[in-house]
């Protein structure tokens, strides 16, 4: 990433006075990256002015702990106020935030960052679309997101499992964009069977933004595998002993009987194939 993000600013530099509040514009501004995520970029502007983001907020007049919560929650008051601050467009600053969104897609959305792109991230840079679950490589270098607490950089996740996560992100995305809620709950539907399997519970939307790169991985992967004739795949599964695969089955399918029904029948009907094909091999 480019080092050179922080520059004087030529914006006008007058301070102005938005609702009993002077504004003062800060002795250095930043110039923002494509895509960046507001919270980073009060923090490079913090960094820059040597102070912190809150005392950066206080001094201008919003009323906000966390700089976080400003991305997905900034009035046009607050717009305005870093507007004359940081010399940028209010439109420009409010469009470094998360606008309303549907439902699912505020669900795959992290409220906090959980991956990053370690060539990116230089300097505190944060970029909007690393918070998507179905984020998976850096839509500036290419490389792949890691998770902000692996310590190992991923290298001990195989590249099989990789290729197939970035499958299941691929389809995660269509999903979302799409905004299909039947789509979207077969989708999550994989991700609650795979979170059975490795005898996770939670909520599966948040099993796909894990710092825990297996479970994200895993869970990412099992969407890319449910695409094609899932209802086998569970059957095949729960033929195994294992008790997980038949928690699995009944966490996944809770909501939807019918399903877990014919699950049960399709496995019911490979096991007279092979008792009879076991039969047939003695005799
Ligand atoms: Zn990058």
């Amino acid at each position: 990433m480019d080092t050179g993000l922080v520059a004087p600013c030529k914006r006008s530099a007058t301070a102005r006075e938005i609702w009993g509040v002077t504004c003062i514009p800060l002795p250095i501004s930043v110039t923002p990256v494509p895509d960046e995520l507001l919270s980073g970029w009060l923090s490079r502007l913090a960094a820059s002015n040597h102070c912190e983001v809150a005392d950066l907020l206080a001094h201008i007049g919003i009323d906000a702990k966390y700089a976080a919560a400003l991305d997905f929650d900034l009035d046009m008051l607050a717009a305005d106020r870093i507007s004359v601050a940081a010399r940028f467009d209010p439109a420009f600053v409010s469009s470094m935030t998360f606008a309303a969104m549907p439902e699912a897609e505020m669900r795959l959305t992290a409220q906090v960052p959980f991956q990053a792109c370690t060539s990116c991230a230089d300097g505190g840079l944060e970029l909007r679309h690393w918070r998507r679950a179905w984020a998976f490589d850096c839509q500036i270098c290419g490389a792949r997101l890691l998770p902000k607490a692996d310590r190992q950089n991923g290298a001990a996740v195989s590249e099989k499992l990789v290729d197939r996560a970035r499958r299941g992100a691929r389809i995660l995305e269509r999903v979302a964009v799409s905004g299909s809620a039947r789509q979207l709950r077969r989708a999550m539907r994989a991700v609650t069977f795979a979170m059975g399997l490795k005898a996770l519970c939670g909520d599966p939307f948040f099993a796909l933004q894990s710092p825990r790169p297996n479970i994200r991985l895993f869970c990412l992967a099992a969407i890319a595998s449910a695409q094609s004739r899932p209802l086998v795949k569970a059957a095949l599964c729960s033929m195994d002993i294992d008790v997980y695969a038949r928690v699995a089955l009944l966490r996944a399918y809770d909501k939807e009987p019918r399903l877990l029904a014919t699950v049960d029948q399709i496995a019911q009907r490979m096991r007279l194939r092979v008792g009879g094909s076991a039969t047939s091999s003695q005799i």
